[in-house]
């Protein structure tokens, strides 16, 4: 297995109550997975809602509590309780073929196994977009992934790109401390009203789960649900926080500028543009299909059974990541008759 996320954690759960040997090869110095590296500012309170992992309740920290420290205490504790074989810092390099095998290079030497479950998310990947004259920009471009906290936009001049929940959340976040803001998307947003039910979720997955059983690139969530209308997005769309322009024509040395001539002087560019699935160690299987995407089937690559992936597309959300281990290990364990990894 690769990577020691949501995704990574349910399936190794799985995999060890089956009493499967398995190793997790995880990048990361402690545990945690992306949440370790989420903005400090972040608080359990504005986290859309973290589902427990298998097995194991997770007992609500306070609202004021940081996700980047209580959701990695809780992954901490539930390796330990399981005691899942994680091994860290070992950052997986490539996999290639090795006959009926498949060989794992990392930095801490190679594994052989007779199947994967790869788990690797896509916080190690932020998507930047490129527009003309962004090089040219003498001011300070970020991502979401290098945000710290809206204390460093005192002050400034801000543009925010993006259309997704991170744009909203960090635009309402850093507004009361900047001087002013922009906020640009290349599509209107379409803003959700009413609960978030399992059938309306059930038929969200469906949407995504066509797209990469198709082949294609798969889409995040909120594109296919539109952005949640809450008492807070509505405060910050009446009083023009979230008050969205359509994306500019090209970057300046000074600012941004659209089509029509239209000007804002900016100090820095936050590109809120999302984050794509950290897949490359995988390139040398040449499982891309003509779509641009791995073809899924479930979690199941079509072209190589002997690999699933849990966490992509459909499965990337917490609650996702937990069903997708359970049905990956499902799967995998029928395809083989029992999964070995042995180290070389
Ligand atoms: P990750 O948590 O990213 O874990 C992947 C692990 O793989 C990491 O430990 C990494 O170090 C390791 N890894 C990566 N590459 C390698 C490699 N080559 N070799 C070895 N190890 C590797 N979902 C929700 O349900 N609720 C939320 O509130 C929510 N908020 C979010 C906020 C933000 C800003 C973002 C970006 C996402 C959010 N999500 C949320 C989505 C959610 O984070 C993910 O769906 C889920 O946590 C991802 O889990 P994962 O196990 O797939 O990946």
């Amino acid at each position: 297995m690769i990577g020691a996320g949501q995704a990574g954690l349910s399936a190794s759960y799985f995999l060890q109550r089956r009493g499967v040997e398995h190793v997790v090869l995880d990048a990361n110095d402690s545990p945690g997975g992306a949440w370790l590296h989420r903005w400090p500012s972040l608080r359990m309170r504005t986290v859309h809602g973290i589902h427990e992992l298998p097995g194991m309740p997770f007992e609500q920290p306070a609202p004021d509590e940081r996700a980047n420290e209580a959701i990695p205490s809780y992954f901490a504790r539930y390796e330990q309780l399981f005691d899942l074989p994680v091994v860290r810092p070992v950052n997986v390099t490539q996999v290639v073929n090795d006959g009926a095998l498949l060989k794992v290079e990392t930095s801490d030497g190679v594994w052989t196994t007779r199947g994967l479950i790869n788990a690797t998310g896509t916080w190690r990947r932020p998507f930047w977009p490129h527009y003309p004259g962004q090089e040219t920009f003498q001011g300070r471009q970020l991502h979401t992934a290098d945000y710290v906290g809206p204390a460093e936009f005192a002050g400034k001049r801000v543009v925010v790109v993006g259309g997704g929940a991170s744009a909203t959340q960090l635009l309402m976040e850093l507004a009361p401390f900047a001087a002013e803001t922009r906020w640009v998307t290349r599509h209107e947003p379409v803003w959700r009203e009413g609960p978030f039910t399992e059938d309306y979720g059930r038929w969200v997955v469906g949407m995504v789960e066509e797209r990469v059983r198709a082949g294609l690139i798969p889409r995040s969530v909120v594109s296919v649900t539109g952005l949640a209308l809450t008492d807070q997005t509505r405060a910050a769309i009446a009083s023009g926080v979230l008050d969205r322009r359509p994306m500019f024509e090209r970057v300046t040395p000074s600012g941004v500028e659209w089509a029509s001539g239209e000007r804002f002087d900016a100090d820095v560019i936050l590109w809120a543009t999302g984050f794509r699935h950290d897949l490359d160690h995988l390139a040398p299987l040449r499982l891309r299909a003509s779509g641009g995407g791995i073809q899924v089937d479930g979690t199941r690559v079509v072209s190589d059974p002997r690999i699933h992936l849990v966490g992509y597309g459909p499965s990337a959300s917490t609650i996702g990541a937990n069903r997708a281990g359970r049905s990956a290990v499902r799967e995998l364990m029928g395809h083989l008759d029992g999964l070995t990894a042995a180290k070389q």
